[in-house]
């Protein structure tokens, strides 16, 4: 098992867009050994996602995965996925930014890039993936409501993007003021749950 360090806010490799990898350099030694350690380092982390630039190698790769996670209790679970040249296209209107509050999830998002933080963003709640397996084969599939949230995290990785330059400037708490202030029931707000209680 090898853990990478993982890098923090205000490293330049987070604000990079990542480069696109080829289908020739899937299946390489380096590229299997480089997700093997996205995988350690992500589950070490409790995280329940992890984008390449996050430990400083700039190319189009994300993994995600949430199993009994401490940090996020009370959300389904995601099998393990690991994402390439990913692309998500939201299955929600969503048109000029606009979202109705049926078509939205807000999450208090956090980042293993951004140790301590926590704020929330408002997300379609359901979005397309497109992506390559590790064989680089194309994988397609939906999500929605938490899962869809920690997709789009994580592909905005890819792009330079940070939760923070989403989220509402406002919301943003240190974890002990977040679990001090923020109730439960208001940490993931998903519009499209009709029966949630
Ligand atoms: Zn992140």
């Amino acid at each position: 098992m090898t853990l990478r360090r993982i890098a923090q806010l205000g490293e330049p490799v987070l604000r990079k867009a990542a480069r696109p990898l080829a289908v020739d350099e899937l299946g390489t030694r380096e590229m299997q050994r480089l997700v093997s350690d996205m995988i350690d380092t992500m589950r070490d982390a409790d995280g329940a996602g992890l984008a390449a630039p996050q430990i400083y190698e700039s190319v189009q790769i994300a993994v995600i995965e949430l199993r009994e996670n401490p940090r996020y209790p009370d959300v389904p679970s995601i099998p393990l996925r690991v994402l390439i040249n990913p692309k998500v296209t939201p299955l929600v209107a969503f048109e000029a930014g606009v979202l109705a509050a049926q078509d939205a999830i807000q999450v208090y998002e956090g980042c293993l890039s951004v140790a301590g933080l926590r704020g929330m963003v408002r997300r379609p709640r359901k979005v397309r993936v497109n992506a390559l397996d590790m064989e680089g084969n194309p994988q397609e599939f939906s999500c929605e409501g938490f899962p869809a949230a920690v997709v789009q995290h994580e592909l905005d990785h890819l792009h330079g993007i940070l939760y923070v330059d989403r989220a509402d400037p406002r919301s943003l708490a240190f974890l002990r003021e977040y679990e001090r202030y923020v109730p439960p029931n208001g940490r993931v707000v998903d519009g499209g749950a009709q029966n949630s209680g």
